[in-house]
């Protein structure tokens, strides 16, 4: 497959991906909107002028949207039917190449744009399924012995997060104060953050709503899922270390997430199916599932000193995840709990065996005890003001390559 709109070999948006997200055109017009190359498209004008008449289930324009909500809410059916209309109207042979008027209406250069949140998110989940990290937590504020806790293994352990606070890439972060309890020190302290860290993390998003009472298998869960973006989970680990017991994190957590602004689909992620690292003990029924459930997306993270160049600290995969994604909706649902259009839930961090692959700044530095060396000469243990921290995510395969940009944040003092 070749577009009549040309890019780079290695670029994220190239004709296999067709992601959607939501932009601010020229200052002044907002709407859905995909991307190939570095032209984003207009989603609500290209509907206006009839490309996608023939798609049975699309008869209104919810591209005409500050949201994907209403897009993603019509279901995998019309949902992929577009996304192949996209992929062909974009088609080196189609009709639209020759088509100046469309073109000059629906086609910015990607620096004409803004882009927003893709999703309202009613609910924000986060997991803890990566084996590495868990372990890496394990060994450093428990027993190296035994890492995991004993229903590690049984479940996808996770947690209710903030929707509130998640933003899209870009947004400046404020250093979260709150109350600390240092080792040294008898009673708690108050103030700025010193341990602020990020989680490298993906987040998948829903397209329905179910009922209370209602469950997903692992079989139906991936009509469930959208698509995906990347995810920073900034943590404050001070913050998180003194009030997690024995109700799990809160303060350390909910101040900010950052997210990136398109969202790729599960369709476009097809061909980097892979197999999901061998459950041991076996799993109850619930949670027992058939064929590939992992996706193999490299991952990187970068820390850019104020006025420096990016420092790339972290070398990771979405496949390693022991848990899937189908197997955190089921289990998500097993109780009856039900699930709406936009919820985003978050892998927890994804870190690999080696050291470079870990995905947090405590286990790179391990909790501070081997800090990190910049290209400018400076170290790191945790994140400083004025860092930003990017991460971005590819797939590649044969002459396919598909990615999700970036997400990046900038960290700035407390108010
Ligand atoms: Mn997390």
């Amino acid at each position: 497959m070749k577009s009549f709109i040309t890019y780079p070999i290695n670029s994220d948006f190239s004709i296999h991906n067709i992601p959607f997200g939501v932009a601010v055109f020229n200052k002044e017009y907002i709407a859905c909107c995909t991307r190939i190359g570095d032209m984003v498209i207009d989603l609500a004008t290209l509907y206006d002028y009839g490309f996608f008449d023939e798609i049975e289930g699309l008869n209104e324009n919810v591209f005409e949207a500050y949201t994907l909500n209403e897009f993603i809410e019509l279901g995998k059916p019309v949902t992929t039917a577009v996304r192949l209309k996209i992929q062909e109207l974009l088609d080196e042979h189609s009709s639209l190449a020759e088509d100046e008027k469309t073109i000059q209406e629906c086609f910015y250069n990607v620096d004409q744009v803004k882009m927003m949140m893709p999703v309202h998110i009613p609910n924000y989940t986060d997991f803890y399924s990566s084996i590495e990290h868990a372990t890496n937590v394990g060994k450093m504020f428990r027993d190296p012995a035994n890492a995991l806790l004993p229903n590690w293994r049984h479940l996808p352990v996770g947690y209710h997060g903030r929707a509130s606070s998640i933003v899209i890439s870009g947004t400046a972060i404020h250093r979260p104060n709150g109350q600390m309890k240092p080792a040294d020190q008898p009673k708690p302290i108050f103030g700025a953050t010193k341990q602020l860290d990020f989680e490298l993390e993906m987040a998948f998003i829903i397209n329905k709503n179910t009922e209370m009472g209602e469950s997903i298998s692992t079989a139906d869960a991936e009509d469930a899922i959208f698509g995906m973006v990347l995810f920073n989970d900034w943590s404050a680990r001070d913050i998180q270390s003194w009030e997690y017991v024995p109700l799990g994190p809160f303060l350390g957590k909910n101040f900010g997430s950052s997210v990136s602004p398109w969202v790729v689909t599960l369709e476009a992620l097809e061909p980097f199916r892979t197999a999901t690292p061998v459950q041991e003990p076996e799993v109850l029924d619930y949670l027992k599932f058939t064929g590939d459930k992992n996706f193999d997306i490299n991952l990187e993270v970068y820390l850019q000193p104020e006025n420096g160049a990016e420092n790339l600290i972290c070398k990771s995969n979405f496949k390693l995840m022991y848990w899937n994604m189908a197997q955190q909706l089921a289990h998500h649902t097993i109780n009856g709990c039900n699930i709406e259009v936009g919820d985003m839930y978050a892998s927890g961090t994804i870190s690999g065996e080696e050291p470079g692959s870990f995905g947090s700044m405590l286990e790179l530095t391990w909790r501070g005890e081997k800090p990190l060396q910049l290209n400018n000469g400076e170290e790191r243990k945790f994140i400083q003001d004025h860092d930003t921290v990017i991460m971005r995510g590819y797939a590649e395969k044969g002459d396919i390559r598909i990615g999700f940009g970036e997400v990046s944040g900038t960290i700035i003092p407390s108010k």
